[in-house]
């Protein structure tokens, strides 16, 4: 089956094309980088309208390139280059989930393929259980607006930690504004912290539920007392990673499953993976963090957690299809695996 997927929750424009049969996964992306400040919504909805129509078609044209569309139509017979088209339903920003379900609809009309909504937190964690093939594994979501622990059961993803205010890249992304730098603050805590030393900050887990914001409020005046960027950076990490081993380990010490799996796009931070790597290492676990183009936003996980579910049949009618922006992994039915682990 080849599905085209789209994503566009908030600052990148992507779309990708997922074979199943070869399991391969083709991805065209235009991020939108704000001249100053963070993500505006607006400036973002702007973006998004300009750059989704460009990055479908490069996918479009890599479909036209592998089958011979217009050789099968000149034979008389339909071709459509895929069989169903996938969107991020949410969460995310209300304006730029809308023109990605507007694509996705006119689209998936167009070629006469089913329209699947998928939900971008499951998606980033089902695109790390797919590449490593692990069955029940707890996953760990690091992304930008969010941070989640999750494991599978009876037919839905649970959540079993969460953040309590802001997702856990906001919360770096926050702490560089304030230092100056242009957005995303993540890749540029994660190289000054290399030169840091560490600096005390509040540690906030409350029983599986971790808290980023009273750390980044602390950030910010350690570095207006003075002390160097480098090591609030270092100190940034090193509080922040170690809250997110803590509640996976107790996921992993809760559920009896011994898989973690990594997503998001502060999962691409090389400190998180060598933290829940070691952790694992010592309680016998496996760990599988996906590579850095799946662990940011991108198509290339709707479209294939967007095939699992077609294959389902986990489709959507047109007139059922609206955005969710605040749309939780747990609101999720899993359709496309068995009800229970074994
Ligand atoms: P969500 O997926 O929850 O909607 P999002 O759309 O903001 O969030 P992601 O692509 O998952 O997007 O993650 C972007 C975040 O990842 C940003 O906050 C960015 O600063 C952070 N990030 C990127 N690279 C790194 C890194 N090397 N270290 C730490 N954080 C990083």
């Amino acid at each position: 089956m080849r599905v085209l997927g789209i994503e566009g929750t908030a600052w990148c424009a992507s779309a990708a094309l997922y074979d199943s049969e070869t399991d391969s996964v083709v991805i065209e992306s235009d991020a939108y980088a704000p001249e100053s400040g963070g993500i505006h919504p607006r400036e973002a909805a702007e973006h998004m309208r300009s750059a989704i129509p460009a990055v479908i078609e490069t996918i479009l044209d890599e479909t036209e390139d592998e089958i011979d569309v217009a050789g099968q139509r000149s034979a008389g017979r339909q071709a459509s280059p895929v069989d169903a088209v996938a969107f991020s339903r949410g969460p995310g920003l209300g304006p730029c989930l809308r023109i990605v379900a507007s694509a996705a609809r006119a689209l998936a009309q167009t070629l006469d393929v089913p329209l699947v909504g998928v939900n971008h937190m499951v998606a980033h964690l089902e695109i790390g259980r797919h590449q490593s093939g692990f069955d029940a594994p707890v996953c760990l979501n690091a992304s930008g607006a969010n941070a989640h622990v999750l494991a599978y059961r009876n037919g839905r993803y649970r959540v079993l930690g969460e953040t309590m205010d802001t997702g856990v890249g906001n919360a770096l992304d926050k702490f560089t504004r304030h230092v100056g730098w242009s957005h995303p603050g993540g890749p540029k805590v994660e190289a000054h912290a290399k030169d840091g030393e560490y600096v005390d900050l509040p540690y906030v887990v409350k029983g599986m539920d971790f808290s980023f914001s009273g750390i980044m409020s602390a950030a910010k005046d350690e570095y207006d007392a003075g002390t160097p960027v480098e090591d609030v950076c270092r100190g940034l990490e090193e509080t922040i990673f170690a809250m997110l081993g803590e509640v996976s380990e107790r996921a992993l010490s809760l559920t009896g499953r011994d898989e973690l799996v990594l997503g998001g796009g502060v999962a691409q931070n090389d400190r998180l993976r060598e933290m829940l790597a070691a952790m694992c290492e010592q309680r016998g676990a496996d760990f599988y963090a996906p590579e850095p183009r799946f662990l940011r936003d991108n198509a290339g996980m709707i479209a294939v957690l967007g095939e699992k579910m077609a294959r389902a049949g986990d489709t959507l009618e047109i007139e059922d299809s609206a955005i969710d922006s605040n749309f939780r992994p747990d609101d999720v039915p899993v359709t496309w695996r068995d009800p229970e682990p074994p």
